[in-house]
């Protein structure tokens, strides 16, 4: 029988340990932001004593106001593709920052911070984040996130996924009607890395050439109110293909996506 000192010490371990998964994640970012004078770290405190992780990448100005543009990564704490992907983009965009011009590119890397840091769907009261917006939701995760998405009148959401059940990538539209032009070349960008699920339906949605336009009740998005909706992307990676394969296909896919809406800008300004 453990004594009571074993049961002491193990979960003091046990914390140890998960904390270090979510600095994994934030420490290369931290290091990056003392170090760019682009790249700022500005972490929301919220309600629960928590903060939420917060970075932003401001793009050289690109001839009008700056174009917000979120990302989202963690929300479901056991899909660490997203989270490794947003460094590495981050990483990306100091390296190129012209990939960033007109934008400030707002990164939230880890937006359940427990179920991250215990490898978990679930927040910390159990519940599945991305079922609980704009429902008067009381998880605090939830509710700093729409105060966000609310004042930062983000031109552009995309959430970060994998999923177990898939073979390949695909993702969702919402939002804007160009949404689907832009998600489609960002997929076929990461069909360098990792083939598309190309089946007719995928997770219980019609999908058409790895794209569905449908989603869940409840998921990260705008409210629907929004007036000139933004473009929404839910990009999904295959969860069993190497973590690796998985973050090049999602910097592949963002790369795209803003250079895709930077053409589709410069395009409309001309009209
Ligand atoms: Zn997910």
């Amino acid at each position: 029988m453990r004594s009571l000192l074993d049961q002491i010490t193990v979960p003091a371990q046990t914390v140890s340990v998960n904390r270090q998964r979510g600095q994994a994640i934030l420490t290369p970012l931290q290091e990056l932001a003392s170090v760019s004078g682009r790249f700022l770290h500005s972490p929301i405190a919220h309600s629960s004593g928590r903060s939420l992780e917060r970075f932003v990448f401001v793009g050289q100005p690109g001839g009008g106001d700056p174009i917000n543009i979120g990302i989202f990564a963690g929300i479901h704490g056991d899909e660490p593709a997203g989270s490794h992907a947003l460094v590495r983009f981050a990483e990306v965009l100091h390296a190129n920052p012209e990939l960033a011009t007109g934008y400030k590119v707002f990164f939230y890397p880890i937006c359940n911070p427990f179920g991250f840091e215990h490898g978990t769907r679930i927040s910390q009261s159990g519940k599945d984040l991305n079922r609980e917006f704009w429902k008067g939701s009381a998880e605090p995760e939830v509710q700093v996130l729409e105060n966000e998405i609310h004042s930062q009148k983000f031109k552009g959401l995309i959430s970060l996924h994998s999923d177990d059940t898939s073979d390949g990538l695909y993702g969702f539209v919402r939002g804007a009607v160009l949404t689907k032009s832009l998600l489609d070349p960002a997929l076929a960008a990461a069909e360098q890395f990792l083939p598309r699920n190309l089946q007719n339906t995928i997770d219980g949605f019609a999908a058409h050439n790895g794209i569905i336009s449908e989603c869940y009740d409840g998921i990260l998005t705008s409210p629907s109110r929004l007036e000139n909706s933004p473009f929404e992307i839910i990009l999904e990676t295959p969860q069993h293909a190497p973590l690796q394969r998985q973050v090049e296909a999602m910097i592949a896919a963002l790369k795209s996506i803003l250079a895709e809406y930077q053409r589709f800008l410069a395009f409309a300004a001309d009209i």
